[in-house]
Order: C-alpha cells, then sequence, then structure tokens
C-alpha cells in the first residue's frame, strides 16, 4: 500500500471514530481531515493525468522501490478517496440535498470497490493484470468497502441503513439474502473460472453447470427464505385477527356499559343529531325518528340564557370540550338535568366535521338539591322568625312581670294589716317567683343576644381564666375551691362569650361539689389538629351517663332549686359558645367521682 493511501485510511479511521454516534465531536478537525483526503485524491488524480502540481506522489515520504511512478497511488483508489472524502464533508450538512450527494459519493465507492474485489477474485484464476478495477490493490479495496459500509450505516438517513436495520419482514429478508447473493455468484464464479482454467471442465460445460446449479439452489434458497416469510406473515395475521377481535369485544363491550349509564348522541356540524341511544330516547322521551336530523336547540329548557349557550358553543366550535350540568327539556315538557360533555371530532385537516354528547342523567341529585336549597331557605327564616318572636316575647314579658313585682310589694309593705301570716306569705311567694321568672328571662335574652355583634380577638386564655378567679373569688373561698391551670393557649376567639363558658364550666365544677370534699378543679389544653382541645376536671358529684345530652338542653338541670342553686341556662349558654367558635362539647363523668368538661374551638387562620 503506498504512503498516500494509508494515509487516507488513517485520516477515514479518524474520522468515522470522531462522528460515532453522530456527535461529530471536533468538527473542525473532521473538516481538515476530509478535505486532505480530497486534495490527495485529487492530486494524485491529476498526476494521473499529466498534469503534475504538488508532486504528491512523494511529497512526504519519498518511494524508492517502485519502478513505475513510485509513490503514486491508483486513479481507482484516487477516486475512491475524492469520494469518500465528500460523502465525509455532506455528511456533516443538514441539508438534505447536499446529505443526499454525500450517500451517492459512499454508495459509489462502495460499488467501486466491491467491483474490484470481485474482479479481483475472478481474475486471479486468469492471471490478468489490465483491469482498471484490478489497479487498486485488494486490501485497498477492502478498506473502502469496509470505511464506505460504516459510513452508510453511521448516517440514518441512508437508505440503505433504514433497510437494513428496521424491524420490518422486508429488512430480515435484506440481511439474510445480501451475503448469500454476494457471496455465492463469487464463489461458484471463481471455483468455475478455475475449474476451466485448468481444463478441468470445457466453458461450455462450466457454463451449462453453473446454470444448472445455481437455478435449483436459487429455487432452494428462495422456498426456504418464502417459507420462512410466510410462516411469520401467517403468526401475523393470526395475532392482527385476535387482536381485532378482541378489540371488537372490548369495544362492543365498553359501549354496551356506557350506553346503560350515559345519553349519547352525535350532532353534524349544523348542531342536528345524526345518532342518539336508548337512554338518550328513554330520559328525553323521544323516539329516534322524532329527534333524528332534529336541531339540538329542541332541548333547550329555558333555564340557561342565551350568553350560557353562546359560550358552550364558542368554546366547542374552537375545538375544545366542554364540561357542565344542563337543565333540558324532554317532549313530554318534563325537565332533566344532564352533566354533559361535548366533544369536537376533527378530520385530517384540523376541521370539526362532527360533535358527540355525553351525560349523564344527575335530576334526582339536581332536585335533591334544590328541594334541599328551599330547606334551607325556609328554615333560616324560621330561626330568624322564633329569635325575633324569643326576643320580643321575653322583652315584653319583662314589663308586666315588673308592675307584678312592684304591686306585691307595695302590698307588703304597706297593707301588712290586710294580710294574715298565711297572706304575707304567699307574697312572698309570689315576689319569689316573679324574680326567679324574671331571671330567666334575662338569661333567655342573654341567650337570644349570644352571637350577635362579636369581634374575633386575640385572647390569652390564662389571662382570661385568672379574670374569671377573680370574678368568681367569693365562690371559690367559700368553697375552699383550687384551680389548677398551665400554658392556656393564645388563640383568636370571641373574648366576652368565651369568658362566659369558662365562668360557667368553673362555677358549675365549684356548685357541684361533693358535700365533705374541697373542690379542685383542673383546666388543660393541647393541639389537635386544627383546633384547640380544653378540659376542665372536677371532684365534684359527677353526672349519670344517661343525662350526659340532656344537661346540654336549655333549662335542663338534674336537681331542684333547694339542692343546688341555678336556672339550667348555663350549659346551653356553653354549647353555643363553643358552637360560635366551630367546636364541640361534651362531658366525661363517673358518678360521685367527679366529671370532665371537653370543648373544642376551631383554629383561626390568623392564630
Ligand atoms: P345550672 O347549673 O343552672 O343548673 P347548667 O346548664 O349549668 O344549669 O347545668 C345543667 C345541669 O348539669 C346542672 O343542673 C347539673 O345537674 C349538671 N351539671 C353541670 N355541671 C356539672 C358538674 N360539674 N358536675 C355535676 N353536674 C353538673
Amino acid at each position: 500500500m503506498k504512503f498516500n493511501t494509508a494515509l487516507i485510511f488513517l485520516f477515514s479511521g479518524i474520522i468515522l471514530l470522531l462522528s460515532e454516534k453522530n456527535n461529530f465531536g471536533s468538527k473542525p478537525l473532521y473538516k481538515t481531515l476530509s478535505y486532505l483526503i480530497i486534495f490527495i485524491g485529487t492530486f494524485t488524480l491529476a498526476e494521473h493525468l499529466g498534469l503534475s502540481i504538488v508532486s504528491i506522489d512523494n511529497l512526504i515520504i519519498p518511494d524508492e522501490l517502485t519502478a513505475k511512478n513510485p509513490g503514486r497511488m491508483s486513479p481507482a483508489t484516487a477516486i475512491c478517496s475524492i469520494l469518500i472524502g465528500v460523502g465525509f464533508l455532506a455528511g456533516l450538512s443538514t441539508e438534505k440535498n447536499t446529505n443526499n450527494v454525500g450517500l451517492y459519493a459512499i454508495k459509489f465507492t462502495a460499488i467501486i470497490s466491491l467491483i474490484a474485489i470481485i474482479s479481483y477474485i475472478l481474475l486471479i484464476p486468469l492471471s490478468s493484470k489490465s483491469s482498471f478495477y484490478k489497479s487498486m490493490a485488494i486490501h485497498t479495496s477492502g478498506l473502502f468497502l469496509l470505511i464506505s459500509t460504516l459510513q452508510l450505516f453511521n448516517n440514518p438517513n441512508s437508505s440503505f441503513h433504514q433497510i437494513v436495520n428496521e424491524d420490518y419482514e422486508g429488512s430480515k429478508l435484506t440481511r439474510k439474502i445480501l451475503p448469500v447473493i454476494i457471496l455465492f455468484p463469487i464463489l461458484s464464479s471463481f471455483i468455475l473460472i478455475l475449474a476451466i482454467n485448468q481444463e478441468v471442465i470445457s466453458t461450455e460445460f462450466g457454463l451449462v453447470a453453473y446454470a444448472a446449479v445455481f437455478i435449483p439452489l436459487s429455487i432452494i434458497y428462495v422456498s426456504y427464505i418464502a417459507v420462512s416469510l410466510n410462516k411469520s406473515e401467517k403468526e401475523r395475521r393470526k395475532l392482527a385477527k385476535e387482536l381485532e377481535e378482541s378489540n371488537k369485544y372490548y369495544l362492543k363491550r365498553f359501549q354496551q356499559g356506557v350506553d346503560q349509564v350515559s345519553l349519547i348522541g352525535t350532532l353534524d356540524t349544523n348542531l342536528n343529531f345524526t345518532y342518539v341511544n336508548d337512554l338518550f330516547c328513554e330520559v328525553l322521551k323521544y323516539n329516534k325518528d322524532e329527534i333524528l336530523n332534529k336541531n339540538i336547540s329542541i332541548l333547550r329548557s329555558g333555564h340557561h340564557n342565551v350568553e350560557f349557550y353562546t359560550d358552550l358553543w364558542k368554546k366547542v366550535e374552537s375545538g375544545e370540550i366542554w364540561v357542565d350540568e344542563i337543565k333540558n327539556k324532554a317532549k313530554d315538557g318534563s325537565y332533566h338535568w344532564t352533566l354533559t360533555a361535548i366533544i369536537p371530532f376533527k378530520n385530517e385537516k384540523g376541521e370539526i366535521f362532527e360533535y358527540m354528547s355525553l351525560s349523564q342523567n344527575i335530576t334526582d341529585r339536581k332536585t335533591a338539591e334544590e328541594s334541599k336549597g328551599e330547606y334551607l331557605k325556609k328554615l333560616e327564616y324560621k330561626n330568624k322568625e322564633l329569635e325575633q318572636f324569643a326576643y320580643v316575647a321575653s322583652h315584653d314579658l319583662q314589663e308586666p312581670l315588673r308592675t307584678v313585682n312592684n304591686f306585691t310589694e307595695l302590698l307588703a309593705k304597706r297593707r301588712t294589716d290586710y294580710f294574715d301570716e298565711l297572706g304575707l306569705k304567699s307574697l312572698q311567694f309570689i315576689q319569689d317567683a316573679t324574680s326567679r321568672m324574671s331571671e330567666l328571662i334575662k338569661n333567655l335574652l342573654d341567650y337570644n343576644r349570644l352571637d350577635k355583634d362579636n369581634i374575633l380577638t386575640k385572647i390569652d386564655c390564662n389571662q382570661l381564666v385568672k379574670d374569671v378567679k377573680k370574678d368568681l373569688s367569693m365562690n371559690i373561698k367559700d368553697a375552699e375551691a383550687t384551680i389548677i391551670y398551665n400554658n392556656l393557649p393564645i388563640l383568636l376567639g370571641y373574648e366576652t362569650p368565651l369568658r362566659l363558658l369558662f365562668q360557667n364550666l368553673i362555677n358549675n365544677a365549684i356548685k357541684f361539689r361533693k358535700k365533705d370534699t374541697k373542690p379542685i378543679i383542673e383546666i388543660n389544653a393541647k393541639l389537635n389538629g386544627d383546633e384547640w382541645l380544653f378540659s376542665i376536671q372536677d371532684n365534684g358529684i359527677g353526672i349519670t351517663t344517661k343525662y350526659k345530652d340532656k344537661i346540654f338542653v336549655i333549662f335542663q338541670r338534674l336537681h331542684n332549686k333547694n339542692e343546688y342553686e341555678g336556672s339550667g341556662i348555663g350549659l346551653a349558654h356553653c354549647r353555643k359558645i363553643v358552637d360560635l367558635h366551630q367546636g364541640q362539647i361534651w362531658v366525661d363523668s363517673i358518678d360521685d367521682e367527679g366529671s370532665t368538661f371537653y370543648f373544642t374551638i376551631k383554629i383561626k387562620e390568623h392564630d
């Protein structure tokens, strides 16, 4: 191999390494080497044509061994060099046409080198030296074939690369057949020429024998390929059929399922029905014939305004899916709510050619919601009425009560001579009863006013309990009660009601103490998710389990007045206050051992 030829292969090798995985690494180096290959090829060709410009043959290393044209590579090698260099350069381009020129150059190189190899092999028996192709050494043509094949594989745009590499039957066939159709004629021709040359057989016999062997062998090979192709094709068709059947099966099942729960209709671009399913007809009371080709507007109920429909179709016509609840009118005039999706379908050009409406009947839910809303409104109204009534009643009742009280007082003071002892006692009873009633009415008024005009404020519960203790100091002192509390939270709440809450619970804990036991009351609080959980524990008389809920109802008491003072409104107050703070209140108690009242206060955002 001539020095310049070796140089071309060295450069080509480097270029192939640089272009591995399409990462062209150092592009300037890749380009320089490609240009050098073209340069060497071109100037060698010029030498062959008698144009000695740079004496490329011995430019780097002088050839002292070759007699004729020392150092010069053959014309075929020079042409292949130019082609492969062009192929490398064009491979860099992102332009398709340039890329294709490169691919052609590489393919030419492959063809020239392949012909050179074949003619070399076949001309050995003839020992001829006159061929253009044979002017390229066998190893040179081998290397050119290798480089051009690698380059073809490297270039993903090359059809050769695609044909050979793909996973289709054609590519598999190519991979199988290609080596055979290249190697078989070369080998058999080689043997044939050798045999003719050695005069083992005559030329005529050789040609007949070649045809006689080539045809049946080709038939056998083609049959073998055909059988294996048929087998895989059969397999493929079987699988395709199975797939189609299972697709059909699932599609049918899916459709059956959807048909049972959804109202389905399709519309053309004029919004006329082209298809409706049975459930659609059942709910909207139309026969298929009556609704097909009718415009969707016949379902309008009058519930939605014009903008609703304009927005709906604007969205759908822009290619988006519209989903919302819609009230429709059936043929018999009844109304039905559906949760509907309207889906536009587009053709390949992106134009809408059909709409599908897919709906769930939600009439029951909507009716329930509507009546719930009405009930709520009614309830709210009644509540207001009741509040008003309670306020007016309790407020106005105070007046006559005061009069009765004043006059009995007057009678008792000024007209003592009118009454005997029983009469005076009776007057006293009337006075007691009226003041109790007045107290009850006052409580009722307080209860009624509780959730009005409250403002959320930051409250330190430690301070709050401290203040309550101060307010109840007489009671605490009398009962010799101990109140323990530590690390109570600072929270956002309604101050006056909260104070009343603690006051009622602490007061009850002192009031419902056991005769011979000094009250010990412990107040604790802990964080429980998004709320504070408070507990107020006492060692009092306890509450029988069956009354645990009753005690929170207004005016419900478990003891009469002689045993324990009170009106039965305190815990009802407590419940209302806890409600106001979105919490709950309950009690745990063991009879004769003590009670623990729990309540929760929802943590507000700014806590
Ligand atoms: P009042 O204290 O005016 O009777 P409440 O509504 O505060 O009204 O309480 C209702 C009833 O619950 C009380 O009459 C009492 O029987 C019971 N009760 C409340 N707190 C306690 C407590 N700490 N220990 C035992 N019983 C209690």
